[in-house]
């Protein structure tokens, strides 16, 4: 893995002017990213932020801040110090009326760059596995604590409310995402988020839900029945879960993440299921709910698996008529296999 002077240097650029908030936090510990940037350079790294976050960006932040009263002073600071210097800016996140700003200030060349900072965040540090695994600790004790109030009757929001109140009391800064607690038909839409629909019997109740902790989250989908399930849903749910362990047993370093999407997705073309799966396999976690690597048949080119990377297996069969069934898993990847660190009750139906 490259750090982040080489990838630099191997561009031929000086400084990284860093806006994307996830990143921002990444490399500089400053808790409020979204008001803030990072202008990195080999020699001395800067936080760039504004008079609301003077004592904040002291104690927060790795490096020395550049405090600022009126966004002019940004441009003054830019020119005196990187004028006829290369500096790239993160493409994915500039919008055109910034760039003209930057652009503006004279002497610099900008060059749009991508994924530099996202790379390193690929592989975790065992201090930000420590979060996800706190994340993802107080998000499985809740699920199992709440598991007692899956009944015929109950509010499907109800029910996410309760997880959402409790992962807060357990320490959560707050929930990973919406909740979504999807059940009967509602479960065929993959994001359906918690609705007034009381659970039934009969029904498949899919909760997809994590904590987020000092920054970092943690993702795990289990489905529930409530009471008697048809068949056909017992025979999805059997599917997806096969499809989930054929996934983890695959995870190992070098793995390709397209080549694991394949090893769900052929599975469940066997068992029937093709356009009924319809999204990648899963994605890594970290300072955003979604990020790299994304472990999907779309990937452009392939990319290996690494020890430190953590991803979720979350293979997904919906059905306009009977309803869907997604499990996931949140997954390390170690130098001798894979972690799951989703242990929360997942029934055997
Ligand atoms: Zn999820
Ligand atoms: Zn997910």
């Amino acid at each position: 893995m490259q750090n982040l002077s080489s990838q630099l240097e191997a561009q031929n650029i000086e400084a990284l002017w860093i806006t994307t908030p996830a990143n921002v936090r990444y490399l500089s510990g400053f808790t409020s990213p979204d008001d803030a940037s990072v202008l990195f350079t080999a020699h001395g790294s800067r936080l760039i932020t504004d008079t609301r976050y003077i004592v904040q960006a002291e104690q927060e932040s790795a490096f020395p801040s550049f405090i600022f009263k009126k966004r002019d002073e940004i441009k003054a600071e830019l020119e005196r110090t990187l004028a006829g210097k290369r500096v790239g800016f993160e493409k994915k996140h500039m919008t055109v009326a910034k760039l003209e700003e930057l652009q503006s200030i004279l002497g610099i060349t900008w060059v749009a760059t991508d994924g530099l900072v996202e790379k390193l965040r690929l592989i975790k540090t065992s201090a930000e596995v420590t979060l996800i695994r706190a994340a993802q600790t107080i998000a499985q004790n809740v699920l199992e604590a709440t598991l007692p109030r899956l009944q015929a009757g109950v509010e499907e929001r109800e029910i996410a409310l309760e997880l959402e109140f409790q992962m807060r009391r357990m320490g959560a800064e707050a929930a990973a995402f919406e909740i979504i607690v999807a059940s009967g038909l509602r479960s065929a839409m993959p994001h359906g988020s918690a609705s007034s629909k009381r659970l039934e019997e009969g029904d498949l109740v899919t909760i997809d839900m994590g904590a987020r902790v000092q920054g970092y989250h943690s993702d795990m989908t289990r489905a529930y029945p409530i009471g008697e399930l048809r068949p056909e849903l017992v025979k999805m749910y059997r599917a997806v879960q096969t499809a989930k362990r054929l996934a983890f047993e695959s995870v190992k370093v070098g793995m390709g993440c397209k080549a694991l999407d394949a090893v769900a997705r052929d599975y469940l073309a066997t068992m029937g299921y093709t356009e009924e799966f319809a999204h990648s396999l899963g994605h890594g976690v970290g300072l955003e709910i979604h990020e790299g690597p994304g472990v999907s048949s779309k990937l452009e080119t392939e990319i290996y698996l690494e020890a430190g990377m953590i991803i979720t297996l979350e293979p997904g069969v919906y059905s306009a008529d009977l309803g869907g069934v997604r499990l996931e898993d949140l997954v390390l990847v170690t130098e001798t296999g894979a972690e799951n660190l989703s242990t929360a009750l997942e029934v055997e139906l």
